[in-house]
């Protein structure tokens, strides 16, 4: 579904991401950990094509997304491309960016509708069985101020989805939240994995969130993947003196 070929991605002289290769499958999970400056925003910023990367090639589902293809070559992709290949990427951020002036049904039709062309009723249909994913099927009509940080998440969630993105990128989506709100965006995140193969791709200082929902961590250090196994291999047996000098320091 999603590859890192080879790429390289630095600011000035500073090398942030080193000739990085990763997969992930459809169904996969996967949660970036490491300490802070180690590049895992930056990884999820070339996937929201806000960075260019200055070498290798991201390929979603076979298609390249940091490039596109002129004949038998692949060229550095043209803003258009980049604005094509965008709605293929949901990101949910840790402020929950909700559109302030629209209610929630608004919120999740309007890029489906006027980005996808897709009909209001149409639109509306999905938004509805989103929200009862995310379990706020009684608010449809509510506005952003009205609802708590978590129900705003959950929509944020929604909204995302409503677009039928082939990766879900969630960047400190539950670090804003009040502790007690956190369970519900972790059930909401747990129940669509669960009932569907998106993959999603997790940055998280929460290390038990990233053992709830993740298949799959990468411990990253200076723009590598230092170590990568399951949450309960690399949580409860690391490898690397790296890795685990790092959750000595977080857990
Ligand atoms: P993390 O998310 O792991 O904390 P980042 O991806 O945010 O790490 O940052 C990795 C490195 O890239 C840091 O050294 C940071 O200073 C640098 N960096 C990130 N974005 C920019 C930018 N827009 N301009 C210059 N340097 C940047």
């Amino acid at each position: 579904m999603i590859r890192f070929e080879s790429v390289v991605k630095q600011f000035g002289d500073n090398v942030v991401l080193d000739h990085l290769d990763f997969e992930m499958a459809a169904g996969d999970r996967v949660t970036l950990i490491g300490p802070s400056g180690s590049g895992k925003t930056t990884i999820l910023r070339l996937l929201m094509t806000l960075e260019r990367v200055n070498e290798g090639v991201i390929w979603v589902k076979g298609s390249p997304l940091s490039h596109e293809r002129k004949g038998e070559r692949l060229v550095p992709a043209s803003e258009k491309h980049l604005r094509k290949v965008r709605r293929s990427i949901g990101m949910v951020f840790q402020h929950f960016n909700l559109f302030p002036n629209m209610n929630v049904m608004e919120n999740l039709t309007e890029a489906p509708v006027h980005v996808l062309g897709r009909s209001k009723t149409a639109a509306q249909e999905r938004a509805r069985e989103l929200l009862a994913m995310v379990g706020l099927s009684d608010k449809e009509t509510a506005h952003p101020t009205q609802l708590s940080g978590g129900q705003q998440q959950r929509v944020a969630i929604a909204r995302a989805l409503a677009m039928d993105p082939d990766i879900l990128l969630l960047d400190e989506v539950t670090s804003a939240l009040d502790p007690e709100l956190v369970a519900d965006v972790l059930d909401v995140l747990r129940r669509i994995a669960d009932t569907t193969d998106i993959p999603m791709l997790i940055v998280t200082h929460e290390m038990n969130f990233a053992r709830d929902v993740s298949n799959r961590v990468l411990m990253f250090d200076r723009g590598r993947i230092v170590e990568e196994g399951t949450p309960q291999q690399i949580f409860t047996d690391p490898k690397e003196e790296r890795t685990r000098k790092f959750l000595d320091a977080v857990i």
